[in-house]
């Protein structure tokens, strides 16, 4: 039991010190969290917040499709959210899920019950509480389109409800404070037959598996477009990143795709520094070229790696 675990509140679910994050990420990047906490469930997660010194952070991760983990890991306690809290069930035209259920699965339980509007959701490989966070959709729809209603826990352990407004929504980004943990949530679609619906959630998937590299080491799109949907003559970022010259740019193990430039990939060896440097020389390259300057949408978290000089002078010191 390492001596950061011991000075962490008792728990029911499973507690695990210096445990690799990498290998549940879409990158495969990143560091340990100091503490990995899986709650048993949401009574556990609560009883675990209330208790826990204010003074040590929180990070809930979900699929982790949206993130680089940067290669120094993540100080205090990551959360993941495991099968307590994935149930999904509709009722009328409603779907209940819970903050862990994958979107594809909320699309087609809605799809099964005659809820269209979900159809998205399949489109986006993410978890409920990601979507939440990141206001995920794809193809002209988007979560706020659906949500009625969203639970979280405080930091302090305490559970509210959000309603839609209260997100404060936009394209990509929610104002929901940092600090709140998504448990569930409840989202309404409109009448149609099961089988339209499916065909519809059929097209959507073979369109993406066509223009996305959905099989690749990758976080999504990168950069959030830089003008809301809707606008005329709206700029895409993938253009913007072509017109720069740096579709298939690499650095390190990492490289910007070919076949869709908003995504980049880490095509072996490439490490959490070689991912985010790569982002920022796109970056660098379409301000250059346009004048634009090109908004993160893929959170980046954690501490950078020690420099190897620094490490070894330390060490040194020691
Ligand atoms: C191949 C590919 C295709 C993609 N296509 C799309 C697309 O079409 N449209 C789109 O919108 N996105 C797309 N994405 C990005 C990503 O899937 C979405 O942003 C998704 O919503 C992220 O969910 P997640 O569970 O993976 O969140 P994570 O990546 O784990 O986390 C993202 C953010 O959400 C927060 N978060 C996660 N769970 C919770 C929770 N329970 N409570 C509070 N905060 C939480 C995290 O702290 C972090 O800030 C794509 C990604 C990939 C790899």
């Amino acid at each position: 039991m390492s001596v950061f675990l011991d000075r962490l509140p008792p728990v029911r679910g499973k507690l695990l010190a210096d445990e690799a994050l990498a290998p549940f990420t879409w990158f495969r990047v990143g560091g340990p969290a100091d503490a990995l906490f899986l709650p048993k469930d949401e009574a556990d997660l609560a009883a675990f917040l209330s208790q826990l010194d204010p003074i040590i952070p929180v990070t809930v991760l979900g699929a982790a499709s949206n993130v680089i983990v940067r290669d120094g890991g993540i100080a205090g306690v990551v959360v993941r959210l495991g099968p307590a809290f994935g149930k999904v069930a509709a009722e009328g035209m409603r779907v209940t899920a819970g903050a862990a259920a994958l979107d594809s699965r909320v699309s087609v339980a809605a799809a099964n019950a005659g809820i269209a509007g979900m159809e998205f959701f399949s489109g986006v490989p993410g978890q409920i509480g990601g979507a939440l966070r990141m206001n995920a959709g794809c193809y002209g729809r988007e979560t706020k389109d659906v949500l009625v209603e969203a639970y979280a826990l405080k930091r302090n352990g305490e559970r509210v409800t959000l309603k839609n407004a209260d997100f404060r929504f936009s394209y990509r980004h929610t104002e929901a404070s940092e600090d709140l943990i998504f448990v569930e949530a409840l989202f309404e679609g409109t009448p149609d037959k099961p089988a339209a619906i499916m065909e519809r959630i059929d097209a959507l998937k073979a369109r993406r598996e066509t223009t996305q590299p959905i099989r690749e080491k990758t976080g999504g799109s990168t950069f959030a477009n830089p003008d809301p949907p809707g606008t005329p003559n709206q700029r895409s970022s993938w253009k913007l990143v072509d017109e720069a010259g740096m579709r298939g740019a690499r650095r390190g193990g990492a490289q910007v795709s070919e076949l869709h430039c908003n995504f980049l990939l880490n095509v072996g060896d490439a490490t959490a520094a070689d991912i985010e440097g790569l982002g920022e020389d796109v970056r660098a390259a379409v301000k250059a070229k346009s004048g634009v300057e090109l908004r993160w949408e893929i959170k980046r978290i954690g501490r950078p790696a020690i420099d190897a000089t620094l490490e070894g002078y330390l060490a040194k010191d020691a």
